[in-house]
């Protein structure tokens, strides 16, 4: 069991829906913002993340940035 802070997001992170494979990056500046078929909301900035929808519909997706 991991536990993320919110102010700890630093990596690159895209939520991807099962359904339509839709990605969408964690970082909507407080927009929210679905997915293609609507079944993955994500709503989030620096400083908290929302997910919308069932949990089996969606995978986290960590890319390494590299500089
Ligand atoms: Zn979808």
């Amino acid at each position: 069991m991991q536990k993320q802070t919110a102010n700890k997001i630093k990596k690159e992170v895209y939520w991807r829906c099962k359904k339509c494979g839709d990605e969408i990056y964690w970082n909507t500046h407080k927009s929210m913002t679905y997915c293609k078929c609507g079944a993955l909301g994500v709503d989030g900035c620096e400083f908290y993340l929302r997910l919308i929808g069932n949990e089996a519909d969606r995978e986290e997706i960590k890319r390494q940035k590299k500089i």
